[in-house]
């Protein structure tokens, strides 16, 4: 995963196994104190090669997304399902990064594991519109350099390393916020319409959150979602005379009504775990 030697091995000495069993056993709190000392010490690394810099950067992707992950666990554990959303675009923010920087690709079996089951996790919840601020930007200024993004004096491409700093455009002088808009492929899948907790838009995390409670799934084991649509016995549903009044109230003919609504579908999810699964 890393391009130097020096990274690598550090990350070979300070594997996260433990923080992964810990998971395994929701014991959260345990897990953080794990990865604390870790990131102090990554924080202390410091070189003058600028491939040792960028690994810096990627281990620190590494560490952070871990962290977020624990967050989001947590946060579903203890039923708070729209913060966990937050820390679940964390994790894929940084596996966005992680992906990017890595050498030929190449990332862990527990980050590939962890990313297929953080897309799977991002369908349960209840968003797809999302809010799009938009503004008017005088200038916008490089983050390496400080000079006009723009400018041909810059000479960093937006999104790349440089000695270990990513180079981002800094929006100066906005002049104005001229509007929001809802948007389905938004910048930022943070900002989502807020719902309650308890709110049956989240009944897929609630679901999900009973199983991880009952002990029938952990972080380690969920593996895949399969949802279906499935036929249910519609419980409301009166046989009667094609030409008679609709059990429904609707003051219809029965048969312009609910006749065919002996069955009715449902949702249903199923979430799949695998057992033998082991990441330590
Ligand atoms: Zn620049
Ligand atoms: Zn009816």
């Amino acid at each position: 995963m890393f391009k130097t030697k020096t990274i690598n091995d550090f990350y070979q000495v300070n594997h996260l196994k433990q923080i992964y069993k810990n998971l395994h056993e929701l014991q959260f709190q345990v897990a953080r104190d794990i990865l604390a000392p870790i990131e102090d010490e990554v924080n202390r690394l410091t070189s003058q090669d600028e491939l040792i810099l960028n690994d810096i950067f990627l281990l620190k992707q590494v560490l952070s997304l871990h962290g977020s992950l624990i967050t989001m666990w947590e946060e579903i554990y203890n039923m708070k399902y729209s913060s966990s959303w937050n820390y679940l675009q964390n994790c894929l923010d940084r596996l966005r990064n992680i992906n990017k920087f890595s050498l030929n690709n190449q990332k862990s079996e527990a980050l590939d594991f962890f990313e297929k089951q953080l897309l799977i996790l991002e369908k349960l919840y209840p968003y797809n519109i999302f809010f799009s601020i938009g503004m008017v930007v005088a200038l916008y200024e490089c983050s390496i350099c400080g000079k006009n993004i723009d400018s041909l004096e810059c000479e960093h491409d937006i999104g790349e390393l440089y000695n270990g700093k990513m180079a981002v455009s800094i929006a100066k002088d906005i002049t104005d916020i001229n509007h929001v808009s809802l948007v389905s492929i938004p910048r930022d899948k943070r900002c989502v319409i807020q719902y309650d907790d308890n709110s049956p838009q989240f009944n897929r995390l609630q679901f999900l959150n009973q199983q991880l409670v009952s002990n029938k799934l952990t972080p380690i084991t969920l593996y895949d979602a399969d949802e279906t649509p499935r036929k249910k016995l519609n419980e409301n549903y009166v046989e009667l005379e094609r030409n008679e009044k609709c059990f429904c109230g609707s003051d219809k003919k029965f048969k312009k009504c609910c006749i065919n609504k002996k069955y009715i579908e449902e949702q249903h999810i199923k979430l799949i775990i695998h057992d033998e699964f082991k990441l330590w």
